[in-house]
C-alpha cells in the first residue's frame, strides 16, 4: 500500500524568500506547492477591482457581503511547472505582485471573513498530503498537524534589498525606501492581527537566512524534510 505523503508548512516574515524555497522543495520531492500569499493577494485584487478598498481604508462590511462573488482557484501551468492563482477563472500571477496590492494586502488579510474562506480552501488542498504550503499561519492554523514546519526569517534590510532587486527588474522606478517600509508595515500588521497572526509554531524549525545562499537554505530544508518523511 502506498504511504500517504507528508505535508510541509513554511511560515515566516514578508520577503524572507519562503516561496522560492518552498517551490524548489516541492519540485525536488514531487509535491504540490501552494502559495497562500498569492491567495491573499488575489483577494486584495478582488477588493481593489470591486472598489472595496481605498488607500488605507477598508469597508469590512461591504467586503463581507461581496465575498460570495470572490472565486479564487489554482491551475497548474506546464511552463512555470507550478500551481498559479486565478481570480474569477483568470490567471492573475502578474497582477497580484504589484506594489499597489502589496500596500493593501495586510489590511485585507486581517479581515476574519477573508481568512475563514481562504483557510478553508487551503485545508482542502492539503487533505490528501503531498503539499508544501507557505504563508504566515500555516503551521499554527492551517496545517497544525503538518509533519514538518519551518519558520523562515532574515534581517528586514536584507529582505528589503532582495525584494528591491527583484521588483526593479519589472519596474525600474521602484524605490528602496518604499520596499523597506512596506516590509516593516506588513510584518507589523501580520504579527498583531487578532485572527491567524504571524506566529512561529512551537514545533517549527527556525531558519534565519540573512547570511545563507539559496543553495544552503535549500539543503537545510531538504535534509529536514527527508528526515520527517523517514519518520512518518
Ligand atoms: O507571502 P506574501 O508576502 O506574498 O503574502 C502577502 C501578504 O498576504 C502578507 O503580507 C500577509 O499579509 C498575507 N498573508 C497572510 N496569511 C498567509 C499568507 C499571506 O495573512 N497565510
Amino acid at each position: 500500500m502506498n504511504k500517504r505523503k507528508i505535508n510541509i508548512a513554511i511560515d515566516g516574515h514578508s520577503s524572507a524568500g519562503k516561496s522560492t524555497m518552498a517551490q524548489a522543495l516541492a519540485k525536488e520531492l514531487n509535491f504540490n506547492y501552494v502559495d497562500t500569499g498569492a491567495m491573499y493577494r488575489a483577494a486584495t485584487l478582488f477588493c481593489i477591482k470591486e472598489r472595496l478598498v481605498e488607500t488605507n481604508e477598508i469597508d469590512t462590511r461591504k467586503i463581507e457581503a461581496a465575498i460570495e462573488r470572490m472565486f479564487i482557484s489554482f491551475k497548474y501551468n506546464d511552463k512555470s511547472e507550478r500551481l498559479e492563482v486565478h481570480l474569477g477563472g483568470k490567471n492573475m500571477e502578474q497582477e497580484i505582485r504589484s506594489m499597489d496590492v502589496a500596500k493593501k494586502v495586510s489590511l485585507v488579510a486581517a479581515i476574519p471573513a477573508i481568512r475563514h474562506k481562504l483557510v478553508d480552501l487551503q485545508q482542502r488542498m492539503a487533505q490528501q498530503g503531498g503539499v508544501v504550503m507557505d504563508g504566515r499561519d500555516i503551521g499554527t492554523i492551517v496545517m497544525p498537524e503538518a509533519e514538518v514546519k519551518f519558520f523562515i526569517t532574515a534581517d528586514a534590510e536584507v529582505r528589503a534589498k532582495r525584494r528591491f532587486a527583484e521588483l526593479q527588474k519589472t519596474n525600474p522606478e521602484t524605490r528602496y525606501q518604499d520596499v523597506l517600509n512596506n516590509i516593516l508595515q506588513r510584518d507589523k500588521i501580520d504579527s498583531s492581527r487578532a485572527v491567524g497572526p504571524l506566529r512561529q509554531a512551537k514545533d517549527a524549525i527556525v531558519l534565519d537566512n540573512s547570511q545563507l545562499t539559496e543553495e544552503e537554505q535549500f539543503q537545510f530544508l531538504l535534509i529536514n524534510a527527508r528526515k520527517a518523511m523517514e519518520q512518518a
